[in-house]
């Protein structure tokens, strides 16, 4: 599950491209994500310049910027 900082978020959309899933969208400046669609794989967190999202697990094979660290689950 993808978690949003909404105060962080600038609405800048580099995110929204990104995903694999195609589950965020950038609707009436606001950022959406269906987390329902999401695999947890982590790549959204490398497009974000702001740190704004944030993985809560880390699923085996995945890595995630995450607090400007790069983790990694092998
Ligand atoms: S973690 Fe992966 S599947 Fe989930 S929203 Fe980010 S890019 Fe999409
Ligand atoms: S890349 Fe970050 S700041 Fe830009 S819309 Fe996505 S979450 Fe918000």
């Amino acid at each position: 599950m993808i978690h949003v900082d909404y105060d962080a978020c600038d609405y800048c959309g580099a995110c929204v491209g990104t995903c694999p899933e195609v589950v965020i969208h950038l609707l009436d400046a606001k950022l959406i994500v269906d987390n329902k669609g999401c695999t947890d794989c982590g790549i959204c967190t490398y497009a974000c310049p702001v740190e704004a999202l944030a993985l809560d697990k880390l699923v085996p094979g995945g890595a995630a910027k995450q607090g400007g660290r790069r983790e990694v689950v092998v």
